[in-house]
């Protein structure tokens, strides 16, 4: 198959879904490997680089999805993308299709057959196409590098002939992918660090990687844990305790990093008006929730703000394509494995196999059916 991977439209995105890496297993996989003009510059991937790799370059995205049979890329497509595709053709990128009800609707009417890499499910073999994982892994690092930057002390302790530095003191709201990643930064760079999640059973991860979690006193341990590794809404009572819990830290801590997120819903609100103002002058908030609202109540989306009494809060909805490269080697790789559980023959033809648990449940669209959302997966 002719796989081809368009350069991004929406503004500041610096990931490419093919690199000159990738497209080499893709060649092994028998498939031709195509990209749009400019595809890879923001990620630092030249044109000459795509062709050294035996890639062919397009010089804009209509011959591209013109000479290709499968489009790659990673924003869900714009209405002029999805319109340039033809029947039959593949699409794979994320599409978010519970937010995107008319993309869906217009994938299916053209016939196209679109995968949904933030639809991949979480078990064991489809790790390695978990787009999810493997940008929220870069966003989670990405946070700590955006707090250490905005932050006017040393993360690390230091005695020195000039003074004792104490470690800051960092904690993390929310120990999923994101939180353990902001975990694992903070700790390399020698802060303090605590984290806490509704889900008890991460407190062994959250200390195996050399944070102290942050107990609460409740009766009910379970409270916002939900089946599958999600968390669920918290009760009034367990919420109480947590903010309670949370006024206590503020005024201590240097840095704030919130990731909580529950399924289909805004993100909780947990870092309130009232905390920011407790901490101290210089203090930075990270906000990975900004998204979907935002775990803290100041986080403005898309925006770094300093409050009057000197707090820094960071709401960037950006910070994979911050490290466009490093996040389009991963998303590269996620769509490869994707590319190759479509190619078991590895002769270059796809297979779109709807028996297949990870490609059924990740498959949105099929032969102008709307094949979202999937059934559950028999494979946990
Ligand atoms: P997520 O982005 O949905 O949520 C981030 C974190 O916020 C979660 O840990 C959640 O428990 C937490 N949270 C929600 N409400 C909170 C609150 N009020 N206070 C504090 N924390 C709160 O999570 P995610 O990173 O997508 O991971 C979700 C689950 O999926 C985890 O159990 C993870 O281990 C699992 N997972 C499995 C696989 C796999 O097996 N292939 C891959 C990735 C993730």
């Amino acid at each position: 198959m002719r796989i081809g991977g368009l350069k991004e439209t929406f503004d500041g995105e610096a990931r490419v879904a093919v690199t000159p890496s990738s497209a080499g297993h893709l060649q092994k996989l028998g498939h031709e490997v195509h990209v749009e003009t400019g595809a890879g510059a923001r990620a630092g991937f030249s044109d000459a680089a795509y062709e050294r790799a035996g890639v062919t370059v397009h010089p804009n995205a209509a011959a591209l999805t013109e000479a290709v049979d499968v489009v790659v890329k990673v924003r869900p497509p714009t209405d002029e993308e999805l319109a340039r595709m033809r029947e039959g053709q593949t699409l794979i990128s994320f599409f978010y299709p519970g937010q995107n009800a008319e993309l869906l609707e217009r994938a299916r009417d053209l016939g196209v057959n679109a995968i949904a890499m933030d639809m991949v499910p979480r078990i064991s073999r489809a790790q390695k196409m978990d787009a999810l994982s493997s940008m929220a892994n870069i966003a989670g690092y990405r946070a700590v590098i955006e707090a250490a930057n905005n932050f006017g002390r040393f993360f690390t302790g230091q005695v020195t002939a000039a003074g004792k530095v104490p470690p800051a003191k960092v904690l993390v709201v929310g120990a999923g992918v994101a939180g353990l990643a902001a975990i694992g930064a903070a700790t390399s760079l020698g802060a303090q660090v605590y984290a806490f999640d509704v889900r008890p059973e991460v407190a062994e991860q959250i200390e195996s990687m050399g944070a102290e979690f942050v107990f609460l006193d409740f009766q009910d341990s379970q409270d916002g844990a939900e089946t599958g590794g999600y968390a669920k809404p918290s009760s009034p009572e367990f919420l109480a305790k947590q903010l309670e819990k949370f006024r206590e830290l503020a005024p201590e801590m240097d840095i704030v990093i919130t990731t909580a997120l529950i399924p289909g819903r805004p993100a909780p609100k947990l870092w309130t008006e009232d905390m920011v103002r407790m901490m101290k002058p210089g203090s930075v908030i990270v906000d990975l929730a900004a998204e979907r609202g935002g775990n803290c109540d100041l986080t403005v989306p898309d925006a770094r703000i300093v409050t009057e009494n000197g707090v820094t809060i960071i709401g960037y909805t950006d910070f994979p394509s911050r490290m466009g490269a490093q996040a389009s080697e991963l998303y590269g790789n996620n769509i490869r494995h994707m590319l190759a559980d479509l190619t078991p023959a590895k002769d270059g033809t796809l297979v779109h196999d709807m028996e297949d648990d990870v490609i059924r449940g990740a498959t949105v669209t099929r032969d102008h059916d709307v094949t979202w959302p999937p059934p559950p997966p028999k494979v946990q």
